[in-house]
């Protein structure tokens, strides 16, 4: 079986649904939607504030 983690930056808690989703578009690392928000929407890695939500995947 292929290990599928999607760990949160912020709290080290798993992401169940991609939903609660979002990456930094920067550095790629993952947040829970509700730690992005509280982080103020700047990544803690990178500083960046644009992120990306996996459910928007219109290209
Ligand atoms: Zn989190
Ligand atoms: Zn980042």
């Amino acid at each position: 079986m292929k290990e599928d983690k999607n760990i949160c930056y912020v709290c080290e808690g798993q992401i169940m649904s991609e939903e609660d989703l979002v990456i930094c578009e920067n550095c790629n690392h993952i947040y829970h939607k509700i730690c992005w928000q509280e982080i103020r929407e700047e990544c803690i890695h990178c500083k960046n504030k644009i992120c990306k939500e996996k459910l928007n995947n219109e290209k």
